[in-house]
């Protein structure tokens, strides 16, 4: 059995979602123009922000799934969205989330047949499908349509005998799922680009300014098992994982055309070169509330809320980070009464940063990945004003925000900051 569409249980697990995952809190900040003030502390809201259309879908029919299903064994293929609290509380609901592992068989010995497998919104990889309908299991189908719209990309490269080129983490679910479509196709090859650094590299192989064992020392566990650069870098097409920094892509993409175009000639450009932007809408919404706060100005901080392993709460801590003392939390907990304690980025451990905000009047932004409820941006803001024994009662409408920093919290946070 094979669910895509829910079971038609959504009046039923509306109201709890709601209640799990909405926050007074923040629908308070909304309504007064997403701006809000408590003695001196100041925050403003980004435009958009927290779930986006996948992860809402994909959590509703987890819950659905759990209802329709109340006496199944039911399992999710991985984390369902990259969110301690939303897999924390469907872990509650005695679903369990399976450990990552590159052979489905390992993934998914504990599963048997008739057992209920939820898939991710970020989508499985072909043998997964694969191995879980040989296994007879019921599966709901959580994949969102934007993802769904890469592998149609994909497809039309690997078909047309395109190596695809992915901009991603090659270890991400999503990306290991989109590359896996590419080898459906007789010849399919792929290679994942992780940032503009890596690009330059495969360019430095196209302009012949680099040998293909030195190429393949550093792609090999991000290119498809026989990927050979004297062959498979001749076309290329590219796509890009949905929740990359969309200014990046657009980089990564001229970067290549440059390099086909200096090997191959602006006239063959056609039928060597394709690109399409997959970044999805929901992420693209999301990074340019960010630029419109960040061009706006007048904030002393900035706090990014999302699971240290969201891509798309990373590229977001990205564009925060150059321009202003940013703070990337993954949960209300890391606001603590001796500091916060937060993830730089590419780092592996978090940093506990005391004095971060300052004395005086504090102007904080904040924004979540497309994968952080309503609920725990809430709590943050609920944090924050404890530390200077506030409630969220006391925010009044709005504070404007003057340009200009007027404290010396960032100064204070640099020389506080230390490993934890
Ligand atoms: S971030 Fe984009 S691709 Fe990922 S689930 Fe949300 S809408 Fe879908």
């Amino acid at each position: 059995m094979y669910f895509q569409k829910g079971f038609g249980l959504k009046s039923e697990v509306g109201p709890l979602l709601a209640r799990t995952y909405q926050s007074a809190v923040v629908e308070r900040l909304k309504s007064i123009g997403y701006e809000a003030s408590a003695g001196g502390l100041h925050f403003k809201l980004a435009k958009e922000f927290g779930f986006c259309y996948g992860v809402d879908r994909a959590v509703d029919y987890a819950y659905q799934t759990r209802r329709q299903f109340p006496d199944r064994r039911v399992f999710l293929s991985g984390e369902i969205i990259h969110n301690p609290d939303v897999n924390d509380r469907i872990q509650a609901m005695g679903i369990r989330i399976l450990a990552d592992a590159r052979d489905p068989a390992e993934r998914f010995k504990d599963v048997a047949s008739g057992d209920v497998v939820i898939l991710p919104a970020f989508g499985v990889s072909v043998p997964e499908l694969e191995h879980l309908k040989a296994k007879n299991c019921v599966l709901v189908d959580t994949t969102c349509g934007s993802v769904l719209n890469v592998w149609k990309k994909v497809n039309f490269h690997a078909r047309d005998g395109y190596t695809v080129i992915i901009h991603g983490k090659h270890h991400h679910e999503e990306t290991r799922a989109t590359a896996s479509q590419a080898l459906t196709h007789k010849g399919g090859q792929y290679l994942c680009v992780r940032d503009l650094a890596e690009t330059e590299l495969v360019c430095d192989y196209i302009r012949g300014r680099l040998p293909a064992a030195a190429l393949m020392s550093r792609f090999r566990d991000a290119a498809s098992e026989e990927f050979t650069p004297e062959r498979d870098l001749q076309r290329i097409g590219l796509a890009n994982q949905t929740t990359m920094l969309m200014s990046e892509t657009l980089k990564v993409q001229e970067t290549l055309r440059r390099a086909m175009v200096d090997r191959y000639g602006e006239a063959d450009l056609d039928s060597r070169f394709r690109a399409f932007d997959t970044i999805c809408s929901a992420t693209q919404e999301r990074q340019d509330a960010v630029l419109e706060m960040l061009s706006a100005g007048g904030l002393d901080l900035m706090i990014v809320i999302g699971g240290y392993n969201s891509s798309n709460t990373q590229a977001l801590a990205k564009m925060c980070g150059p321009r202003l003392q940013t703070y990337h939390i993954d949960s209300p907990g890391c606001i603590e009464t001796t500091g916060i304690r937060h993830r730089q980025i590419g780092a592996a451990t978090d940093t506990l940063t005391s004095g971060w905000l300052g004395h005086g009047d504090v102007r904080i932004g904040i924004t979540a990945g497309a994968s952080t409820p309503d609920s725990v941006v809430g709590e943050v803001i609920e944090r924050v004003l404890a530390l200077q024994g506030l409630t969220a009662a006391e925010l009044t409408a709005p504070a404007p925000f003057a340009q200009g920093s007027s404290t010396s919290a960032k100064a204070t946070a640099d020389k506080q900051s230390y490993a934890s």
